[in-house]
């Protein structure tokens, strides 16, 4: 009776589980994520993250600290991460081809946090440059990536990936902010936000936005607008009442003029019209219709102001100018080849 008593009245442990494409039986540490186990190698997460040379520089403990332990002869070293987090954070430094293989945003946020958590600045970097292919920092890019549709092609290396979920551009966004991974958000806060307003304030997906990034994009609405007037369509909401002082058919021209406002404003995005609509100059298009003189004027202006607009994209949401950005992204890759040099002269 009494030994009944004792097994119902403490909760029964939980069944430990080895996860067996990361349980290496010649492993040297095991690490503890909840009820998951991994047996890795000490070496490996020493050489590729800061955090881990540094806890694994320390005198190892027999057992001392209530934090570790022993399991299967290793030490035990318990995390507080999510189990299925870890699981990929470690199969990108054991796996050579797991990082390019994975599908979807959502995971490469999950290792592009855990990467910074970690301080493992060679995977952080690999990251960071995949996330870039979909929130790329040039506007040619960011075209390539809207024509891509929902996958990239084949030629791509990361074809399958998918690229029109706005779970992942949440995701993106809140991760890259976290992580001070500036470079990545003015392509995805503008994902998110050519979704419409409303959507941000509204929609249960968007809840999930911290709130620095929703307040970012609902303050950015009247300079997206902006970008559109003063610099993309500059010349088609211009003052002038010809887009070109050489105009050849004054009366097409002007009826072609507002044939197209109209066209843009049906597409805009609530009130906005797009910056970064692309609108295509083939022959029996509106925009082809122009009078020569017209339409070299007028696709001149449009590709020189999307441009401009691009390169006025981050300040709309209130984020540093690309070049500082850029200029942050290579001064911590400089860093990390630094602290490289420094470990080979040791
Ligand atoms: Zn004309």
């Amino acid at each position: 009776m009494g030994e009944r008593l004792d097994v119902t009245s403490s909760p029964a442990p939980a069944e430990l589980c080895q996860v067996h494409n990361l349980w290496f039986e010649d492993g040297n540490v095991v690490l503890q994520a909840q009820n998951n186990l991994f047996k890795v190698y000490r070496g490996i997460l020493s050489r590729e993250s800061a955090v881990f040379e540094d806890m694994f520089s320390l005198p190892q403990p027999d057992t001392q600290s209530p934090d570790s332990d022993i399991y299967d002869g290793c030490q035990l070293v318990k995390m507080h991460d999510d189990p299925s987090d870890l699981g990929h954070f470690l199969n990108c430094l054991f796996d050579f081809e797991y990082l390019t293989d994975i599908d979807c945003c959502l995971i490469y946020t999950v290792v592009l946090r855990l990467a910074t958590k970690y301080e493992a600045t060679a995977l952080r970097k690999r990251v960071v440059k995949i996330l870039q292919f979909v929130y790329p920092d040039e506007l040619k890019l960011w075209d390539e990536v809207r024509n891509a549709g929902d996958y990239f092609p084949e030629s791509h290396p990361l074809t399958g990936l998918w690229l029109t979920d706005f779970a992942s551009h949440i995701a993106v966004v809140n991760a890259a902010r976290e992580t001070d991974t500036l470079i990545l958000l003015p392509a995805a806060m503008y994902a998110i936000f050519m979704k419409g307003a409303s959507w941000i304030v509204t929609s249960k997906t968007a809840a999930e936005l911290s709130n620095v990034n929703k307040d970012a994009l609902l303050a950015s609405q009247p300079a997206i607008a902006k970008l559109s007037r003063r610099h993309s369509f500059a010349l088609l909401y211009g003052e002038d009442s010809h887009l070109s002082a050489q105009c050849q058919s004054s009366s097409r021209c002007s009826k072609n003029r507002r044939k197209l406002t109209t066209r843009l404003e049906l597409s805009a995005l609530g009130y906005i019209i797009e910056p970064f609509h692309q609108i295509p100059f083939t022959p029996g298009t509106t925009p082809a219709n122009f009078c020569t003189e017209c339409r070299t004027t007028f696709k001149a202006s449009y590709e020189s102001g999307r441009q401009a607009a691009w390169e006025a994209l981050p300040r709309a949401f209130g984020l540093p100018s690309w070049e500082k950005m850029q200029k942050a992204k290579e001064d911590e890759n400089e860093e990390d080849e630094g602290m490289e040099e420094d470990k080979e002269d040791l």
